[in-house]
């Protein structure tokens, strides 16, 4: 029976709703093949944090909390998972689909000499095995992948499982020890420069409002597409064109090489629906486009089209919409 060990990714003292995804994750786990999950809070000053993650009917939370893990240094996040694991037999270690993940989770499983799989959409057991399902070919394909070895490393697509319903008893909260000499020493912490986001993270957000290349100027984009999402309390996603076109910061693209969103409603306005594009925000609930060709591809996943010039409707919609 698997013993399953989820990661707690968090942010300003904030746990990160995708954790709730992966806790679903190892939770379905549990209902198919047996076994329990814990989950793994590693940071500074992390108590709020723990007490969020103990109401999602985990076994237990372990909290490492020491002012040496303040920063997430891959390095040492990746010591300390693996020693925790060794330490609690995990036997499948967890975490939602993310740059967190990426930097942190397949170091882990190399100290572990664990196999690993990532973006997983779908988990079943087979004759005690578990298989995982993850899209590949930017989402054309649905990989069916098992993996050998005691121990196996995953990361799971957040839209792809619900998060647990807030759990009555809170899991107990148990410490880890951190001995702060004991972790890699290789990078060290220099400096972060954040920007202050004033909008929902687009993973996270139920709406996305997202501006492909219609949009002639940055101007433009931020009255039209940052208005209509000001508007519906949405986050903000570009297609790649306008991010090559140095319209929109990167870390506003959505798809195969940005970002990847489920919200419940996608707004595209002005995006042709190349696959690359599609890739990251087919998973949405509605989707909904506006373009003027009739034929562009979006209206073939579109659960609701406006074929009509983005310049006049979006204004349109604006002044329908009340601020
Ligand atoms: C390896 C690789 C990875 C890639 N990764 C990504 C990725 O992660 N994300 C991504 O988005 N792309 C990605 N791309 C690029 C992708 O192939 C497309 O080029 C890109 O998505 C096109 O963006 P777009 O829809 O904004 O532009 P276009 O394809 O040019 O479409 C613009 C659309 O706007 C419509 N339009 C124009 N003017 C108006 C108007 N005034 N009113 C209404 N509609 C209008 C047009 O009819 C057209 O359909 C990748 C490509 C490659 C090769």
């Amino acid at each position: 029976m698997p013993q399953i060990l989820v990661l707690a990714e968090h942010a300003h003292g904030v746990l990160k709703p995708a954790t709730g995804a992966a806790a679903g994750f190892a939770r379905q786990v549990c209902a198919a093949a047996g076994g329990a999950f814990e989950i793994l809070v590693l940071g500074a000053g992390v108590g709020p944090v723990a007490a969020a993650a103990a109401h999602y009917g985990a076994a237990a939370v372990l909290v490492a909390d020491a002012p040496a893990l303040q920063e997430p240094l891959a390095d040492n996040y990746a010591h300390l998972i693996a020693e925790v694991a060794r330490a609690r037999t995990a036997t499948l270690i967890v975490a939602a689909s993310s740059t967190f993940s990426k930097d942190v989770l397949p170091r882990a499983a190399a100290l572990l000499d664990a196999g690993m799989v990532s973006d997983v959409v779908g988990v079943q057991a087979e004759a005690g095995e578990l298989v995982f399902r993850r899209p590949i070919f930017a989402g054309n394909v649905i990989a069916t992948v098992r993996l050998a070895g005691a121990i196996k490393a995953v990361s799971v697509r957040s839209g792809a499982f619900a998060i647990p319903p807030k759990a009555e008893i809170a899991s107990n909260l148990t410490p880890v020890p951190v001995n702060p000499g004991a972790l890699p020493s290789r990078a060290a912490f220099v400096s972060r420069e954040e920007k202050a986001a004033t909008r929902p993270d687009p993973t996270e957000a139920r709406i996305v409002v997202s501006g492909g290349r219609a949009l002639k100027t940055s101007e433009d984009f931020e009255r039209l597409v940052g208005g209509l999402a000001d508007r519906l309390g949405a986050a903000v996603g570009s297609s790649r064109a306008l991010v090559d076109a140095g319209i929109t910061p990167n870390s506003l693209q959505i798809g195969q090489t940005g970002k990847i969103v489920a919200p419940d409603l996608y707004l595209a306005v002005g995006i042709s629906g190349a696959i690359q594009h599609l890739a990251g925000m087919k998973d949405a609930k509605v989707i909904a486009a506006i373009n003027k060709d009739a034929d562009a591809p979006i209206f073939e996943i579109a659960d609701y089209g406006l074929v009509a010039d983005v310049y006049a409707a979006v204004p349109e919609l604006l002044a329908k919409l009340k601020p």
